[in-house]
């Protein structure tokens, strides 16, 4: 399988800078890094709302939110979904979702939150740097949940017999 992540060659070096990425180990041109809208933000290039950051992730509120509050927790290093996010190896990833999804529901005085990703343009995925959304949710906001499709018995256990051997 090819590597969609890059590899950060020093935790001092900016992990969004393209001359301090090793791209030996990645199909990932200089040329996306340089103008991943996401790298640019991680390299200070311009500005964000952030509220958290530690050595490999950022996070700051999404620009165009679906409720007060939405925040984006986004891996320094570019990869473009979820498939490639990086092996972290000092932040706990589920910590920093906890801890920005209960300060973002804290705040905001919601009665819930949905945490999000979209992988792929098929859904939904506009910027391919990945990111996981945190989005507080309130009794009564408008917002739909998904709606479901009626999948026949026999087409539920042969998707579950494929799922479980590609395991
Ligand atoms: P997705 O559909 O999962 O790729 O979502 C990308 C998200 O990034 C959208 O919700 C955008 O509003 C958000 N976004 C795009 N550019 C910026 C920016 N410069 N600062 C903050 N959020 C942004
Ligand atoms: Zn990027």
């Amino acid at each position: 399988m090819e590597k969609d992540c890059i590899q950060q060659k020093s935790a001092k070096q900016s992990s969004a800078d393209p001359k301090n990425q090793d791209f030996l180990k990645s199909k990932i041109s200089e040329d996306t890094i340089r103008d991943c809208i996401f790298c640019k933000i991680i390299r200070g290039e311009i500005p964000c709302s952030k509220v958290y950051e530690d050595k490999e992730f950022i996070a700051f509120l999404d620009i165009r939110p679906i409720n007060k509050g939405h925040t984006l927790i986004v891996p320094k290093i570019h990869c473009k979904d979820l498939l490639d996010f990086p092996k972290s190896e000092e932040t706990d990833l589920v910590e920093v979702i906890k801890k920005v999804a209960n300060a973002a529901v804290k705040v905001t005085s919601a009665d819930g939150f949905n945490v999000g990703v979209n992988n792929g343009k098929a859904a939904g995925q506009v910027v391919m740097h990945a990111h996981i959304h945190i989005i507080p949710r309130f009794d009564n906001d408008g917002l739909k949940s998904w709606p479901n499709k009626k999948i026949s018995e026999s087409e539920m256990q042969e998707v579950q017999k494929k799922i479980i051997s590609f395991l």
